[in-house]
């Protein structure tokens, strides 16, 4: 898992230093990519600095269904385990 510099997820405020990409384990993410916080399941974008932001509403417009799907299987996934604190 690549390093990345510590974030704070803009809904929970969990801090997270490292970041899976969904294909590609060791791709470090790029400005506009889409995470997911694993703490919360939010919806998060890396913005200027790898810092992430809150999602906006209009990616779901741009992204392939196929990136949509997988996003929110992550989701289930996380909402389903429960909370980690
Ligand atoms: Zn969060």
């Amino acid at each position: 898992m690549p390093k990345i510099r510590k974030s704070s997820c803009p809904e929970c405020g969990y801090e997270m230093d490292g970041a899976t990409h969904c294909s590609d384990v060791e791709a470090m993410p790029d400005k506009g990519d889409i995470s997911v916080c694993i703490e919360c399941a939010a919806f998060l974008q890396f913005g200027d600095d790898l810092i992430l932001e809150p999602m906006p509403e209009s990616v779901w417009d741009d992204i392939h269904p196929e990136s949509a799907s997988q996003l929110l299987q992550i989701r289930k996934q996380i909402l389903s385990r429960g909370k980690l604190h």
